[in-house]
C-alpha cells in the first residue's frame, strides 16, 4: 500500500507559511546519543527544506532560532479531538483547545464534532472548515459524521473530510447507529463517497446488558458497565461490515487486548483497518478509578492492566497504528457528580508529548516508536499528507524538548478549559518548550505566543492560524 503519493497533490493546495533557520538541534528519535551532531533544519514557505550537520547551511540573512541543542521531533498530529464549538463553548473553544494542543507539542489535529450541529451536509460541514479556520491556532481536519442524513451528500462531504465518523450505539454523544442493517449501508455509502469510516465501537445491546447488571454502578465499575466485551463485539462486526463493503476503517480508541487481536487478524488479511488508542489505555487502569473516581470515566471505559500492555505489544507490532487523545473536556462540577450523573470524557491534549514520553520512561516504548505513534503514523493512519515526518518535503513543524527535564502537571495551569486532569501531580518530562508549525513560532521557552487578550474567548478570532490538512492524494480511499 502506498501511503504517500504528495505528487497527486498539486503545489497550490500547499497552504504556505514562514522562513525559518532552525539551528543546533537533535533529531531525538533517530538518534540519542550524546555525540550526536547538532543539526539545523531549514524550513521554507512553511517547508523543510534542508537538513544538515549546524554550520553547513547558508544562513541567507534568515529567521534563526537557536535550538540550544535540545531534542527535535516532528510536531504532534493528535487525530481524536473534540473541542465542542460551536455548541458547548462553555466546554472547550478553538482558542483555548488549540492552546493546549501546542502546550502538549501538536501542530496537527483532526477534530470529531460530537455536539449539534453534526457535520452531515456540504453546507455544514463547508460552514464548519470556515469556523474553524478563523479560529484554530493549529493545522486542522474535521471529520463528517456518517448518518443516513449525511448519505445524499456524502461524495460532497467526503471531499472536505479526512474520514466520515460513525458511532456503533447509541448511547455516546448524538448520531449513533445501532441497527445492524442500517451500519452496513452507511458502510458502503462511505466506500462508494472514497472515504475512510472512523468508527467508536461499542455493541449497544452489551451495553444496555451492562447498565442493566450494575444499576446502582459506581466509577470503579464503568468497565463493567461498558463491558471489554461491548467493544470487542463491536469491531468484530465492523470488520465484518469493512469485509463487505470494501474501503477502509479506523477504529478510534481501542481499549481491549481482544478488540487488538481482532484488528491484527484483520491486517494479517489484508483489510485496510487502522487503529489508534488514548493515552489513558495505556497509563490507566480501572484500578486507578479508586482514586479518580468519574475523572476516569470515558466511553468506551478503560479496562484492565492487562488490556493496556496488549495495546503497547500492539503499538509495538503496527498493529494500533498510534495515539490521539480523545481529548474530551467538561467542567469540574460535572465530573464531581455521582457516577450516573457525571458526563463521560477527559482532557489530556496539553500533555500529549510528555505523556507520550513517559512510556518511553517506564520501558513499554522505545524512542522511536513513542514518535511514531503520535507523528508519521498517527498521520498515516488517517491519510494526512506533509505531516508527522522530519523530513525534506514535510511541512516544518518542529517540537523541541529535553527529555531529562521533569516537571509535575499542575492542571490548573494547563490552557485548555477544563483546569482538572487524570494526570495532576504527575511528575512528567518533556514538556514541550518551543513548538513550530510551518515554520512559525507558535511556543518559545514554553511560552505560548502571538495571542494576546482574552484567554482564547469563544468569539475570539485569530489571524494566520491553522490551515486544513492536506489529505495524502485526490483520489478514492478505496483500497480494498
Ligand atoms: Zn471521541
Amino acid at each position: 500500500m502506498t501511503i504517500f503519493d504528495r505528487a497527486a497533490l498539486p503545489a497550490s493546495l500547499h497552504p504556505g507559511g514562514d522562513d525559518l533557520l532552525l539551528r543546533n538541534v537533535r533529531l531525538w528519535a533517530l538518534d540519542q546519543s550524546t555525540g550526536a551532531p547538532a543539526m539545523d533544519i531549514s524550513i521554507r514557505a512553511g517547508r523543510i527544506d534542508a537538513i544538515a550537520k549546524t554550520g553547513e547551511l547558508a544562513v541567507e540573512g534568515r529567521r534563526e532560532v537557536d535550538g540550544g541543542g535540545r531534542a527535535a521531533i516532528p510536531g504532534l498530529v493528535d487525530v481524536h479531538v473534540h473541542f465542542r464549538d460551536p455548541g458547548l463553548t462553555y466546554k472547550e473553544g478553538w482558542v483555548r483547545g488549540s492552546r493546549g494542543a501546542i502546550h502538549g507539542g501538536v501542530t496537527s489535529i483532526v477534530e470529531v464534532q460530537n455536539c449539534p450541529p453534526l457535520s452531515t451536509s456540504v453546507k455544514a460541514i463547508s460552514d464548519r472548515l470556515a469556523y474553524v479556520e478563523s479560529r484554530s491556532l493549529v493545522d486542522f481536519g474535521c471529520l463528517g459524521n456518517l448518518l443516513s442524513d449525511s448519505v445524499p451528500e456524502l461524495e460532497g462531504i467526503a471531499a472536505r473530510v479526512p474520514a466520515i465518523k460513525l458511532f456503533l450505539g447509541c448511547s455516546t454523544g448524538v448520531g449513533g447507529q445501532d441497527d445492524p442493517e442500517e451500519i452496513r449501508a452507511l458502510f458502503a455509502a462511505a466506500a462508494k463517497a472514497g472515504r475512510m469510516v472512523v468508527a467508536h465501537c461499542e455493541d449497544q445491546a452489551l451495553l444496555n446488558a451492562g447498565e442493566k447488571a450494575y444499576p446502582e454502578a459506581t466509577a470503579e465499575e464503568h468497565h463493567l458497565v461498558r463491558s471489554a466485551e461491548a467493544e470487542v463485539e463491536s469491531v468484530r462486526f465492523a470488520i465484518s461490515c469493512l469485509r463487505q463493503a470494501g474501503g477502509a476503517l479506523h477504529v478510534f480508541h481501542i481499549t481491549t487486548a481482544g478488540g487488538v487481536q481482532l484488528v491484527r487478524e484483520a491486517k494479517a488479511e489484508g483489510l485496510a483497518v487502522f487503529a489508534t488508542t488514548a493515552p489513558h489505555y495505556v497509563l490507566l487502569s480501572c484500578e486507578d478509578a479508586g482514586r479518580l473516581d468519574c475523572f476516569i470515566k470515558v466511553n468506551p471505559s478503560v479496562k484492565t492492566k492487562a488490556d493496556g500492555a496488549a495495546i503497547l505489544t500492539a503499538l509495538k507490532d503496527g498493529t494500533v497504528d498510534g495515539i490521539g487523545t480523545d481529548h474530551a473536556p467538561h467542567p469540574i462540577d460535572h465530573k464531581t457528580r455521582e457516577y450516573a450523573k457525571a458526563p463521560s470524557g477527559m482532557p489530556s491534549i496539553d500533555l500529549l508529548w510528555p505523556l507520550t514520553l513517559e512510556l518511553v520512561r517506564r520501558g513499554d516504548l522505545t524512542a522511536a516508536e513513542a514518535v511514531a505513534s503520535v507523528t508519521n503514523r498517527a498521520a498515516d493512519s488517517m491519510r494526512i499528507a506533509d505531516k508527522g515526518r522530519l523530513q525534506v518535503g514535510f511541512d516544518g513543524d518542529v517540537v523541541l524538548f529535553d527529555p531529562l527535564k521533569t516537571r509535575t502537571v499542575v492542571a490548573a495551569d494547563l490552557p485548555s478549559t477544563s483546569k482538572w486532569s487524570c494526570y495532576n501531580g504527575m511528575e512528567l518530562a518533556g514538556f514541550p518548550e518551543v513548538v513550530i508549525r510551518r515554520g512559525e513560532l507558535l511556543m518559545n521557552e514554553g511560552v505560548i505566543l502571538g495571542i494576546d487578550g482574552p484567554d482564547g474567548d469563544a468569539g475570539e478570532v485569530v489571524a494566520n492560524g491553522g490551515k486544513p490538512l492536506r489529505l495524502e492524494a485526490v483520489r478514492p480511499h478505496n483500497l480494498a
